[in-house]
């Protein structure tokens, strides 16, 4: 029997989160606090008056792409499937639109017409306590640089986090990584993709959001090992291979600043797991230091120039 857990979220500074986030992130996290962000006016958005975006849709005039254990909660929430078929593009991973979506789209926000989210309501996104990385890591408003690069590493460590994730979820329920690309390359390739769950998608997404909630920390530990042997042999990763064993206290200044990146796309990103984690979490510190030295005030002002 689904739980209803899955739908309940967390607060995290700021942040609103969905719980089933909560067993992907290490707990040494949550001890640092997020800094605060300046209110947005949502309501009477300032993008809409400048006439950059359209108050039928605001910034939310795209179809974001959904990992497998968000989408399963999504769909044991919604009581109008009708409104998920727009995610037309499903495999075991994730949920999204098709290329030619995002283009049609693309060019809808071009031509000033936009497409709104299926979840975009005049009270803001019926979906929020389920949004994925890329709405829960947009603000139009940061205080300053230092604050939007911290927010850039949100941006990837949650990338690397839904990847990761719904890679290792699919491999628990069986599915074969192999034949699913395979599948994903080929026209009619679904029994591939799908595998045991062809015709049971539905009962796929949902155990994956059963059992993100269950996340252990041993659990953790086989992502980190998932990915590093995933990533041995990416471009770069050599650079990077040894600097991964050391503690966050023995990195040099000149390493630290290394780490201090800011979004960086997935298929390109050569850290690991765990360093990614770190590296956030060097970041909130160091936003921290910065709060404490200069006060809260200061520091929402001190790289803004005003
Ligand atoms: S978050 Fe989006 S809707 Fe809200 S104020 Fe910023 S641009 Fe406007
Ligand atoms: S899921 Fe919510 S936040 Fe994301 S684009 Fe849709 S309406 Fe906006």
């Amino acid at each position: 029997m689904p739980s209803d857990k899955a739908q309940e979220s967390f607060t995290w500074g700021p942040l609103q989160l969905s719980v089933l986030y909560r067993g992907f992130l290490e707990p040494a996290l949550f001890e640092r606090a997020f800094p605060p962000l300046p209110q947005v006016t949502c309501d009477s958005c300032p993008e809409v008056k400048k006439g950059r975006l359209a108050a039928s849709s605001k910034c939310c005039d795209v179809l974001p792409r959904f990992p497998n254990f968000l989408f399963g909660a999504l769909l044991e929430k919604e009581d109008k499937p009708e409104k998920l078929s727009v995610w037309s593009r499903r495999e075991p991973l994730s949920a999204g639109g098709t290329d030619e979506e995002h283009e049609a789209r693309l060019a809808a926000r071009q031509q000033k017409s936009p497409q709104p989210c299926p979840f975009f309501g005049k009270a803001g996104c019926k979906a929020y306590t389920l949004r994925p990385a890329p709405c829960i890591d947009y603000h139009c408003n940061y205080p300053n640089p230092l604050v939007r690069g911290l927010y850039a590493c949100l941006s990837s460590t949650l990338m690397m986090i839904e990847r990761e994730a719904s890679l290792y979820l699919a491999q628990q329920l069986g599915i074969d990584l192999t034949k699913m690309a395979q599948g994903m390359l080929k026209q009619g390739g679904e029994p591939l993709l799908w595998q045991k769950y062809l015709g049971k998608e539905r009962e796929f997404y949902r155990e994956c959001s059963q059992r993100a909630l269950s996340f252990s920390s041993d659990q953790l530990q086989e992502l980190e090992t998932q990915r590093s042997s995933r990533i041995m042999n990416r471009p770069g990763y050599s650079d990077y291979a040894e600097l991964h064993q050391k503690d966050s206290a023995e990195l040099s200044s000149q390493e630290q600043q290394l780490f201090m990146k800011g979004a960086v796309p997935e298929h390109l990103n050569p850290l690991g797991y765990m360093h990614q984690q770190r590296v956030l979490r060097n970041y909130l510190d160091k936003v921290e230091s910065y709060q404490g030295s200069w006060g809260l005030s200061k520091l929402m002002t001190i790289f803004s120039g005003s």
